[in-house]
This record gives structure tokens, C-alpha cells and sequence, in this order.
């Protein structure tokens, strides 16, 4: 099983405004694999996720074209009741912030068994028994205080581990992670990326990987897309991407980041910032900030083109390789 998301299009109307938010997206997360997407904030990250869970309001989200494929059917076609249903049972989702997503007025175990019960039909003692058994495969050990506990007296991990306990409630086949641990210290991260890694081996989810931190990326990916103003500019294994980056973009992201062997080096910063989906530039969007920008990077939006086993760039510089 796979899911599929091919050449998404998709903006957002306000008025007579429309920006491109989404320009032909083309990516596939695989059973069991680790799919990670990054780019800089405001490249359509998020947007690309909550798209593929439905929960864009339209308007002023507007799907030009495209089409997300889970277990061969279009879900772009399905109805909201349809949506619904895949929603939990195929695809999960967990966000950064799990207090907006938490119910604050309703005990841990009432949130578990409420999804056991909707989705899977479970009466309330089977779904109790269940959610203990979830809690217990997300490190939430002393499950039975957990059930009993309100959001508010947890902590950030544990509530970032009670979200995850929800989302794999009915076991779904694909898990999107929206940056899971940017709210969390450097050790809580560690542990919940642990926890990730882990449940991909136990229940053989694929799963997307939103993040801005490619540190995080290279702990747990399997494969690496790098997006930019709405479009992916590159995709590659992870270890290709990560020793041979082809697009500049790539590159610069990648010597952005801290590296603690080389403490008191200037780290590069990428000049200009990422264009609103208003005002995308001509040609390839990146040649405004782009070191090796030439005159057709400025006339001609680039292709995606082979560049490596599995790997693929959208650069013109691809043109100058054989
Ligand atoms: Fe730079 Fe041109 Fe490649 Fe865009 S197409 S990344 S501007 S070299």
C-alpha cells in the first residue's frame, strides 16, 4: 500500500487574490517507510499535510488539480463522511502543538475510547482495555493514572505521547508527523523521534515527516523531499540527499545547519526569504536568492530530472551534467 500525491495544485482564494500555495506536488510515502518533507517556514509544509487530510477550509482553499491516492482510490473525490472515515482508521495526523489538538475538557482515556468506539465499534470495557494497551506502546507506561488524568496534568511529552496514542488509536496505515518535536527540549525530542522509529517497526505505518530541522530529518528518515514556495524542488534517499545534495537550495539548507564539531564556525545563513504564495518569482522560484541563478533560471520554471539512483532535482544546473 502506498499513498500517492500527484501534481497537487492548490491556492487560496480571498477576493480577486490568489495565492499559489501548492504547484504541482508529486510524492509517495511507501508501507513502512519514513517519507520526511522539509523546507523553511512558509515553503507549504503544512499546507501539503492538511491538504492530504482534508482539513483545509475551502474557501478559501481552492484544489485546482491533482489527485491523493490512499489504497487506490482518489480520497480527493470522497465526500466528507467518506473523508471522515479514512481519517483515523487510514491516515492519522499528529501536530506541534498538542494542547491545540488535545481536549482540554475531557480525561485522556475518554479521548482514546471515544475514537475505539466511533471508528472501530468497540464496546466501552474492550476500548478501555485497548487504549491501555496503546498508552502502553507509547511509553505512557502507568496507563491507568494516564486515562484518568485531564490534559493539563501532563506534561509536554506526555502530552505530545497521549496525541500520538490518539492518532494510532485504529492503527492507521499512514501517520503524517507535523513537526512533532519543535516545541519540545532537546531530550524530549530525542525520545519522541525514538518513539516514531519504534512504532513504524511495530506497526509498519509509512510516515510523512513534516520538519524545518533537517537534524531531525537525518535521525529518522528513509527519504527526503525538499520543498520550496509550494513545490518540490528535490527528493532524494536520505543519504544521498544528505552527502550529495544537488539542488542549491538543498545545499544551503544543509550548511544551515549547526554542526557541534564545528563549534565557533559562522554558520551560512540563505540570503532573502521564502516568497509568499502571492508574488511566487518567474522561472525557477528560487533564482531571486539563488548563488548560480543563470538568464534562463529567471524565464523558465525548471522540471524535476534525474540526477542519482532515486534522486531527482527541478534545476537548471541539471541541464549542464553529461
Ligand atoms: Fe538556481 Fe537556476 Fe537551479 Fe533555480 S534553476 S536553483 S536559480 S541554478
Amino acid at each position: 500500500m502506498e499513498l500517492a500525491v500527484k501534481n497537487l495544485n492548490l491556492s487560496f482564494v480571498q477576493g480577486n487574490r490568489e495565492g499559489h500555495a501548492l504547484r504541482g506536488i508529486n510524492l509517495t510515502v511507501k508501507e513502512g517507510e519514513i517519507h520526511a518533507l522539509v523546507g523553511e517556514s512558509g515553503s507549504g509544509k503544512s499546507v501539503t499535510s492538511t491538504a492530504i487530510m482534508g482539513l483545509l477550509p475551502s474557501p478559501p482553499a481552492k484544489i485546482n488539480s491533482g489527485e491523493i491516492i490512499l489504497d487506490g482510490n482518489d480520497i480527493l473525490s470522497l465526500n466528507e463522511k467518506e473523508r471522515r472515515t479514512i481519517r483515523g482508521q487510514k491516515i492519522a495526523m499528529v501536530f506541534q502543538e498538542p494542547s491545540k489538538y488535545l481536549n482540554p475538557t475531557l480525561k485522556i482515556g475518554e479521548q482514546i475510547t471515544e475514537v475505539l468506539e466511533l471508528h472501530l465499534g468497540m464496546d466501552k470495557e474492550t476500548a478501555e482495555t485497548r487504549a491501555l494497551e496503546i498508552l502502553d506502546m507509547v511509553g505512557l507506561g502507568t496507563g491507568k493514572r494516564i486515562l484518568k488524568s485531564y490534559p493539563h496534568e501532563l506534561s509536554g511529552g506526555m502530552k505530545q505521547r497521549a496525541m500520538i496514542a490518539i492518532a494510532i488509536s485504529c492503527n492507521p496505515s499512514f501517520l503524517i508527523a507535523d513537526e512533532p518535536t519543535t516545541a519540545l527540549d532537546v531530550t524530549l525530542q530525542l525520545q519522541i523521534l525514538k518513539l516514531i522509529l519504534n512504532l513504524r517497526e511495530r506497526l509498519s505505518m509509512g510516515i510523512l515527516s513534516i520538519s524545518h530541522d533537517l537534524r531531525v530529518v537525518h535521525d529518522i528518515s528513509d527519504r527526503v523531499s525538499v520543498i520550496y514556495a509550494g513545490k518540490i524542488v528535490e527528493t532524494a534517499p536520505k543519504t544521498e540527499l544528505f552527502s550529495q545534495p544537488f539542488h542549491p537550495y538543498s545545499n544551503l539548507l544543509l550548511q544551515s545547519i549547526p554542526d557541534a564539531d564545528k563549534r565557533g564556525s559562522r554558520l551560512v545563513t540563505i540570503p532573502g526569504k521564502v516568497p509568499d504564495a502571492e508574488n511566487i518569482p518567474s522561472g525557477c522560484a528560487f533564482h531571486p536568492r539563488c548563488p548560480y541563478a543563470m538568464d534562463v533560471c529567471r524565464e523558465n520554471d525548471p522540471e524535476m530530472k534525474p540526477c542519482g539512483e532515486k534522486h531527482f532535482a527541478a534545476c537548471h544546473l541539471t541541464d549542464n551534467r553529461n
